[in-house]
């Protein structure tokens, strides 16, 4: 099916969609031919990446084309010019993904798991548990015991299926409402393309007109509510022939 490439703006999740989802924290880069279009892009319409990681860790890789970041699941909304946008909730609900951090890490202290925090400022908002590239994998019921009592202190919990990490945040908010707010903030209107990779942007991708979802083998038989479908490798292809169509 063609995409549709006359857009307005272009919101986007980082981790396997424009950056490879099997790397580790450390060498996680946006693909270099993509963020040379991206750039080019950037120049014309508004782009924006939507993630549910924070802020510090996403801005450093994607500052040489994103106009904002709406990071921790739209936990924090940030704009290039500085402007930023968080909800009171947060501060009220800290102490509870403080809890929780405490638990995992007493859980999870024996095995290769990488437990990264997720802050809005000075405020903690989530946790992020990882054993992607782990060579003692947590096991799984231990996983989900933390996630239960995250529940049932009434935070927000995302699993995923086929990725090896789990997200928790304080409050739950989801894409969609990130999208809404920065199609608000931004002042754009649709026809607005999204591009994302697993179950979390299924909410994003039914709030824009061009949701397309980006193959690779992880998430080949995931349940993906994106109109369109693209292999990870044609990206730069799609994304040119939106720099054709914005040039016009
Ligand atoms: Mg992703």
């Amino acid at each position: 099916m063609d995409i549709p490439c006359k857009v307005n703006a272009i919101f986007m999740d980082y981790d396997g969609t424009i950056a490879p989802v099997d790397v580790s924290r450390e060498e996680s880069r946006v693909f270099p031919e993509v963020e040379k279009v991206l750039i080019e892009l950037s120049k014309y319409i508004p782009l924006a990446i939507v993630t549910t990681k924070s802020l510090s860790f996403v801005k450093p890789r994607t500052e040489s084309f994103a106009h904002a970041w709406a990071c921790s699941n739209g936990v924090e909304i940030v704009l290039k010019d500085g402007r930023r946008f968080v909800p009171c909730e947060v501060y009220e609900k800290e102490r509870y993904i403080k809890e929780i951090v405490t638990l995992a890490r007493e859980l999870l202290s024996r095995y290769d798991v990488f437990l990264e925090e997720k802050w809005a400022g000075t405020t903690l908002v989530g946790l992020c548990i990882d054993w992607r590239t782990s060579k003692n994998p947590p096991p799984r019921e231990l996983v989900e015991k933390i996630l239960q009592e995250a529940e049932k202190k009434g935070l927000k919990v995302i699993r995923y299926e086929g990725h090896p990490f789990v997200d928790i945040f304080s409050v739950a908010y989801d894409k969609a409402f990130a999208v809404d707010m920065l199609k608000k903030i931004l002042q754009v209107d649709e026809p607005i393309m999204y591009l994302g990779d697993s179950e979390n942007d299924n909410p994003a991708f039914e709030r824009v007109q061009v949701p397309v979802a980006v193959i690779h083998h992880r998430n080949r038989n995931s349940p993906l509510k994106a109109k369109y479908r693209i292999e990870q490798e044609k990206l730069p292809e799609l994304l040119k022939k939106v720099l054709e169509e914005v040039r016009r």
